[in-house]
């Protein structure tokens, strides 16, 4: 429908590049302009009301209109609105989130490095890899692995460690020394009668074989979702992340881990490192950091790293890499009170308790004939849609089944996200039994108003 002349829709249509939209589409049709939020609804231009079961990006854990994350950040505002971290200086919130941080690690870490993205974070943790390797006398030891189907963002570095398609091609990525490996997905990639123990087995035999052919001495680090995201919510097989690390501790590989969705009980955990069993030597956070009401990521780094980087910063004379908004005072002050928040409401007890029924939703629409695989943990999971059940065949990408079913999901008041032909959920943490039984009328009738 074509949106009306001096409407927002058309003002947005003939005024904004729009970030990750078929920009055709939107042409034709508009953006849908949303104007409110309230608990986990938002309310477009017409007031009507939509389920956000994406959590916007996987980042408003909290809600729309949570009054103590307004006044946290007014009332920094007031004190200090902008301060920065360069050369010896800090805003005083900015320390106490660091020490927030540390406390909260799955595994002990030193030092936290402040960005304002996910990318930069793991733009960050890349730039590190390689400093530090320079400074261990073995400028060879560069080359980083990553997944299929990651998703690291969008910067030159983090796109390119993306391992989807779309994010390659035409942009002339991945930059060079970014090698991909293995999606850990059973479902999709299994062999015939594989147990997922051995799906788990024969991926980090993969991956031995990969680090081996390169020359493990070319071989710096690996990075990794704990759940993978926008690749389509892959829960990796319980041995997996063991079986993995056994390789990268044999052949001195550094593994990063990134917890920009995972991070902060998405998975019914603090981290998904916890989850699933990950030790990184780093890891990245940003989106429920804040509970995404203000940009902030973070990268934290272990005692070894930080003082290799520091001896290294001694030598050049500077550790030289920061962002004008590193350590910002209202983010900070924004993501302080955001943790604040989850440990008065025991926010991980709340997920822990209504998580079983959301995965139990999830999994009723197994028998749907749209649905090959229902997989989720924690407050995350996807649909993944198939043409045919019994062989898995996937529908052809022309015929944009996901995009039908994210439209019906609208019409019912219910925003949801294609990834491919997986329809993803990731509804803000503080989501009620009742409110994913009203999902889950909704998510139904558009599978049926699609199939
Ligand atoms: N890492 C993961 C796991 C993500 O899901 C995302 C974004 O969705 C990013 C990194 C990039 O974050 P940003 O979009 O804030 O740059």
């Amino acid at each position: 429908m074509t949106p009306q002349a001096n409407s927002t829709a058309s003002r947005d249509i003939a005024s904004h590049l729009h970030p990750y939209t078929n920009l055709e589409a939107l042409a034709q049709n508009g953006p849908l302009v949303i104007e409110r939020g309230e608990g986990i609804r938002v309310f477009d231009d017409e007031g009507n009301p939509y389920i956000e079961a994406m959590s916007g990006l996987w980042c408003t854990s909290l809600g729309w209109g949570e009054e103590r994350l307004v006044e946290a950040a007014a009332r920094q505002m007031r004190r200090l609105g902008f301060y920065h971290c360069f050369t010896a200086k800090v805003p005083d919130v900015t320390v106490d989130l660091a020490e927030r941080l540390l406390a909260l690690a799955p595994v002990p870490m030193s030092k936290v490095f402040f960005a304002n993205s996910g990318s930069e974070a793991i733009d960050t943790a890349l730039k590190l890899v390689w400093y530090l390797n320079n400074k261990r006398a073995r400028p060879e030891k560069k080359k980083v692995i990553a997944r299929h189907k990651a998703y690291h963002g969008v910067t030159i570095g983090s796109a390119s460690l993306t391992g989807l398609p779309l994010n390659h091609r035409d942009f002339d990525l991945p930059i060079k020394g970014v090698l991909h490996t293995d999606c850990p997905h059973y479902y999709r990639f299994a062999e015939a009668d594989e147990s997922e123990e051995d799906f788990a087995t024969r991926l980090a035999r993969n991956l031995e074989k990969l680090i081996l052919d390169e020359g493990p001495e070319t071989v710096a680090a690996f990075f990794a979702e704990p759940v993978m995201g926008a690749g389509g919510v892959i829960v990796p097989p319980a041995t997996y992340f063991q079986k993995i690390q056994a390789i990268l501790k044999k052949y001195d590989v550094l593994l990063i881990a990134d917890e920009v969705i995972c991070g902060f009980g998405r998975t019914a955990n603090m981290w998904g490192s916890e989850t699933f069993s990950l030790k990184p030597d780093m890891m990245t956070m940003a989106k429920a950091l804040s509970s995404g009401y203000l940009p902030i990521s973070a990268l934290m780094v272990s005692e070894e790293i930080y003082t290799d980087v520091r001896e290294h910063s001694a030598t050049l004379g500077t550790f030289a890499h920061g962002f004008t908004y590193s350590g910002h005072p209202v983010s900070c002050a924004v993501a302080l009170e955001t943790l604040k928040i989850y440990e008065e409401r025991n926010i991980l007890g709340h997920v822990r308790r209504v998580s079983p029924a959301f995965q139990d939703m999830l999994r009723r629409y197994r028998d749907h004939p749209l649905v090959g695989e229902a997989r989720g943990v924690g407050l995350v999971g996807a649909l993944e849609l198939v043409r045919d059940k019994s062989t898995r065949e996937s529908f052809a990408p022309a015929d944009g089944v996901g995009a039908r079913l994210v439209t019906q999901a609208q019409k019912n008041g219910l925003i949801v996200r294609a990834l491919g032909d997986s329809i993803a959920l990731s509804p803000p943490l503080i989501i009620t039994e009742d409110e994913i039984s009203d999902i889950a009328r909704r998510l139904g009738a558009a599978l049926d108003a699609t199939a």
